[in-house]
């Protein structure tokens, strides 16, 4: 019995549909899933009401992008209330940011005389949180490049001519957020930072978990997170990172986390870790 809480749709930038996620995760025989797309819980709903009407355990999450140091973090918050209004509404200014982003890249894009425009890279009209991915996949629909490695190595990928930074909100900001809409905050493959002393400095900013098992990190990785985990007193989580298809694979199912940590997060959270005046614990 296995879970994998680490699942974007095209809410973000995953593929799938909230009904094409869950019919996957039956097809994996995964027993409980959360959806975590970035800077949005549009998809928590519709996700939840298909899981749970399919028999798997459901955990509403989502991955906000955040920054410390100048370093983009990833910060998952989990069984956080989608209908949180100071939430919803840092989301909200976080997808203006996104926008605004995109019409940039595609600004910048038409100076290089590829004829591309904005509404072309918004044509998905569920997604609330456009980036890169986006516009990479208009710029292979509209003929422009041949795959979307070729859109990255192009245009996209820092030093390229459509390069524009992102501008995301402070990780305090973050976990404070995550909390205040009653979740628990997670740091996203802490691995890809290449910084593991970030793991305990953000522990004592009030981080609650770390997620240790992820594509991205080998066997040895896993341990060490697992390690740090426990002794800085976090939960661990675990996940496939999963955006659907891509390159004609996809992760789900490659990352097994054991029911025992989902129940043990429950349990953590059921404790009343999450609220923004929460008692020292531990
Ligand atoms: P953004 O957050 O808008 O800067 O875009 C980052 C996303 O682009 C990440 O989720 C990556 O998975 C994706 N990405 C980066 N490089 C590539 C690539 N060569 N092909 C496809 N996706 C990529
Ligand atoms: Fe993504
Ligand atoms: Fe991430
Ligand atoms: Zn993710």
């Amino acid at each position: 019995m296995f879970a994998d809480l680490h699942l974007h749709t095209c809410h973000s930038d995953g593929t799938y549909t909230p009904e094409e996620l869950v019919r996957e995760a039956v097809r994996h025989g995964l027993a409980a899933i959360a959806v975590t797309d970035h800077d949005t819980v549009a998809g928590c709903r519709s996700v939840g009401e298909m899981a749970v009407a399919a028999g798997l355990g459901f955990v509403a999450g989502t991955e906000i992008t955040a920054e410390w140091d100048g370093r983009e973090l990833h910060v998952l918050g989990y069984f956080v209330d989608p209908e949180h209004e100071g939430l919803r509404g840092a989301m909200e200014r976080a997808q203006d940011v996104r926008r605004e982003r995109v019409r940039d890249m595609v600004g910048l894009l038409q100076a290089q005389g590829v004829l591309l425009k904005v509404e072309q890279v918004f044509d998905d009209g569920t997604c609330r949180a456009p980036g890169r991915p986006h516009v990479a996949r208009a710029l292979v629909k509209g003929g422009h490049c041949k795959t979307l490695d070729e859109a990255f190595e192009r245009y996209l990928k820092r030093g390229r001519p459509a390069w524009v930074p992102k501008e995301t909100m402070a990780v305090e900001r973050a976990l404070e957020l995550i909390h205040a809409a009653g979740g628990l905050a997670v740091l996203a493959h802490p691995a890809l930072n290449r910084d593991d002393t970030l793991v305990e400095r953000l522990a004592g900013l009030g981080l609650d978990g770390l997620e240790c098992l992820h594509p991205k990190h080998n066997r040895a990785a896993a341990q060490r997170y697992e390690a740090m985990a426990a002794s800085l007193g976090l939960a661990v989580t675990g996940g496939s990172d999963c955006h659907g298809r891509r390159k004609n694979r996809q992760t789900m199912g490659t990352v097994k986390m054991p029911m025992a940590w989902v129940d043990r997060l429950r349990t953590r959270h059921a404790a009343g870790r999450g609220p923004v005046d929460r008692p020292a614990m531990e």
